[in-house]
């Protein structure tokens, strides 16, 4: 059933305004659904869930009239600074144009997956946040807004409902931009989404748990947002280069703090905690191919996330600058960072923001070094050992915001046999999000995991099911190539789990790395299993 919300409805006194049921959603063939969980009892009593029946942020509402006051100033204050180019220096220009210029044709829409998959819910229209933001500003900023409000349109009132919506609407989003890619006149929702998510962060103390306390803070406070401090670090890279060594049958000693290195290769540090086999990978490929590389163990210098990209500048710029202060400890020509599409972009986009003068140096994400591996002839790789389906997903931040495409096509064209790698529908540039886009991958606070492997990760499945319609048969083993480790994170928690695509129908997940060192002609035995624990 689609629940009509108007924008003025965000402030109205309802226990749920949107209230979301299972029944609602689009359809995934062969999968059974189960009924949304009701809330716990105290969960209900201590926490605002009156957006759509879930929490990301568990935020709970003011105990008094004054505390409600405190809040809409806060945010009214923000508001502000947002459109002020000396308070908001990093991203005011787009924001500004994006504001403007929307004309309400409401294209954007069917890009979205969370509004299509919803069943078309009016709250998660990419343009719904964007115009309350609008309305909002209206209302207060402008003078015809606060002289005829509701006359002029500026009919969204400002109380704490409104603002702990709009905080809990921001993390419905993956910010994965494919409305941005559709909108006729570049109005980029994604971004005003991000922006929202800043104003929380920056002036109110709002941010989702998983991306903030345990994911910035802790990476600021141990050196990685797994907590992995760099004692841990070398631990981990001498069990990796066992590893190596059972499956290759030699050893290889990983390069680490190697001064005046070509590279310095830095990874996604949940790649070390829960796949350890694709950095592992990594080292086999570098150094069968005879590369310069070294990987860090100065705190900040082994880790490649960046929460802060999608909340918060001030905790993206303290992760961006001191992982380049890293490099230019070690004096390496550049970075290049490991199969991770939002750490990829932190660092090679939008850290041009504040790495300027000698912390310029040149970073690039890793599918063009991996293709020139292929290309170069450096290795010798055997395409019949990857004889089975693949199908590739392709991260938002990489094929979207940078136009990575064709790098990681070539390698897969190069290592797998005629008719093994079937691209899934949509993909390329207009590929939609794994739903563990934004942050969604590592929160999990409350029942907000169920609304993201319900909601956010739907369409990935039925992109999946259609990719793999003809050897759906569990016989046939299948391998999802996702060459990100937040996409992956939500394969293993949505498609695997949720989905349970594993224990159906054969399906596993695994980086491009993994798949290129199965091919390697001097590995004797596969690297890929569909025995191994995923
Ligand atoms: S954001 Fe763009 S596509 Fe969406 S309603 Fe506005 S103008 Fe149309
Ligand atoms: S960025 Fe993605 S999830 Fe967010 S509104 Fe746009 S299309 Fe939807």
């Amino acid at each position: 059933m689609k629940h009509k919300v108007s924008h003025k409805d965000i402030a109205k006194q309802a226990e749920i305004l949107c209230p979301l049921a299972v029944t609602d959603l689009d359809k995934v063939p062969g999968y059974e659904e189960k009924p949304f969980k009701p809330v716990k009892p105290d969960w209900k009593e201590k926490y605002d869930f009156s957006l759509d029946g879930f929490s990301a942020l568990a935020l709970t509402p003011p105990a008094t009239k004054e505390a409600e006051e405190e809040l809409v100033n806060k945010f009214l204050r923000g508001l502000e600074k947002l459109f002020s180019q000396e308070s908001n220096w990093t991203f005011m220009q787009p924001t500004s144009l994006s504001t403007d210029y929307c004309v309400r044709c409401n294209t954007c829409n069917e890009a979205c997956p969370i509004y299509v998959e919803s069943g078309r819910q009016d709250i998660y229209r990419p343009n719904y946040r964007s115009e309350l933001l609008r309305k909002i500003y209206q209302r207060y900023f402008t003078t015809e807004g606060r002289l005829l409000g509701g006359f002029v349109g500026a009919d969204v009132e400002l109380n704490w409902r409104t603002i702990y919506r709009l905080a809990e609407l921001t993390y419905r989003c993956t910010i994965c931009r494919r409305c941005a890619a559709t909108c006729p006149v570049g109005v980029d929702n994604a971004l005003m989404n991000r922006e929202l998510r800043k104003l929380f962060s920056q002036e109110l103390g709002i941010a989702a748990e998983g991306v903030h306390k345990s994911g910035s803070m802790r990476h600021l406070q141990t050196g990685s947002s797994t907590g992995m401090t760099p004692a841990a670090f070398l631990d981990t890279i001498e069990f990796i280069e066992d590893d190596i060594e059972e499956r290759i049958g030699r050893r290889i000693k990983i390069p680490i703090d190697k001064k005046g290195a070509d590279i310095l290769l830095i990874h996604n540090a949940g790649e070390y905690v829960s796949w350890p086999e694709n950095p592992a990978a990594f080292a086999i490929l570098l150094d069968a191919a005879g590369i310069d590389w070294t990987l860090s163990s100065e705190s900040m210098g082994y880790e490649g996330v960046n929460y802060g990209t999608w909340y918060d500048d001030f905790q993206f710029a303290r992760v961006a600058v001191a992982q380049v202060q890293a490099a230019k400890k070690l004096g390496v020509r550049r970075i290049v960072v490991g199969e991770c599409g939002h750490a990829t972009k932190a660092i090679v986009e939008i850290a041009d923001r504040v790495c300027v003068g000698d912390l310029a140096i040149p970073r690039e994400g890793c599918l063009p070094l991996l293709e020139q591996i292929v290309t170069s002839g450096a290795i010798k790789f055997d395409p019949s050992k990857n004889n089975f389906p693949i199908t590739l997903h392709d991260p938002c931040n990489m094929v979207r915001l940078m136009g990575i495409v064709s790098p990681q096509r070539n390698v897969l064209k190069a290592i797998t046999p005629p008719g093994c790698f079937r691209e899934m529908p949509n993909a390329g540039v207009m590929n939609y999000c794994c739903g563990g886009g934004s942050g969604f991958a590592v929160m999990n606070s409350l029942n907000f995991p169920e609304w993201r492997n319900n909601v956010a990760s739907r369409m990935k499945a039925n992109q999946v099911l259609e990719a793999f319609k003809d050897c759906l048969d569990p016989s046939i083993p299948k391998y999802y190539c996702a060459p990100c480790s937040n996409c992956k994170g939500a394969a293993r928690d949505s498609l695997m789990e949720h989905y349970g695509f594993r224990d159906k129908y054969n399906i596993i997940y695994g980086g491009l790395v993994e798949l290129m060192v199965n091919a390697m002609v001097d590995v004797e035995k596969p690297f890929i299993s569909w025995e191994d624990e995923f």
